[in-house]
């Protein structure tokens, strides 16, 4: 995913992984449009602006995130480093396929995590819906238990050492022009027909 990520060159877009209209109805292709294009495409463009020239130039964006998280002095680089990260994890975390059983590798994980898959969706929904102001909900393995997290504005799962499997971007920006206030008909929304739980399947490795 992050083959952009050649040391030495500014980080890229990478593309969207379906076309702008494909997550319609439940995302629009306005909301996708302009989520992609505009916001994404403004971190990327940000963190390129931030590292030209200094000591962080040439690292991948994990890595960067890594080296600069909970330091005040590169806060801006961290931000944006993680949202360019967080973003395209997103758009992968999506699928207009999305199959309504889990995959055989990520079951067995739900069922000792979480008992079945309705309380994953559940658990995920909750803490994508409770979020409080912007943010990301994720499912994520810490060790070799899953687990659901959720973080604040543009901080990722990464620098704590844990593996993100899925995310639900809950900023305004995610669903504001669809669904205006109404953050949990988005986030039930998603959870019940875009999730690409196959994605989640093949991080586990
Ligand atoms: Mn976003």
């Amino acid at each position: 995913m992050t083959s952009s990520d050649a040391p030495g060159t500014s980080h890229a877009l990478p593309p969207l992984p379906y076309p702008s209209n494909a997550l319609e109805p439940v995302i629009s292709e306005e909301t996708l449009s302009f989520h992609y294009g505009k916001h994404h495409k403004t971190y990327v463009d940000t963190l390129n602006e931030l590292i030209e020239g200094t000591e962080f130039a040439s690292l991948g964006l994990e890595d960067l995130i890594i080296r600069t998280a909970g330091n005040e002095q590169h806060a801006a680089i961290y931000h944006n480093a993680a949202q360019a990260w967080n973003h395209t994890f997103y758009w992968h975390s999506l699928t207009p396929n999305a199959a309504d059983k889990l995959p055989a590798a990520l079951e067995a994980k739900v069922k000792s995590s979480f008992g079945d898959f309705a309380a994953l969706k559940r658990e995920l929904g909750k803490a994508a819906i409770e979020q409080f102001g912007s943010g990301w909900a994720w499912l994520v393995l810490d060790g070799t238990e899953l687990r659901v997290m959720k973080t604040s504005n543009g901080d990722d799962p990464l620098p704590k050492r844990l593996t993100p499997l899925l995310t639900v971007d809950v900023w305004e920006h995610a669903y504001y022009l669809d669904y205006q206030n109404r953050r949990a008909d988005y986030v039930h929304a998603v959870l019940n027909k875009l999730m690409n739980w196959e994605f989640a399947a093949e991080n586990l490795r």
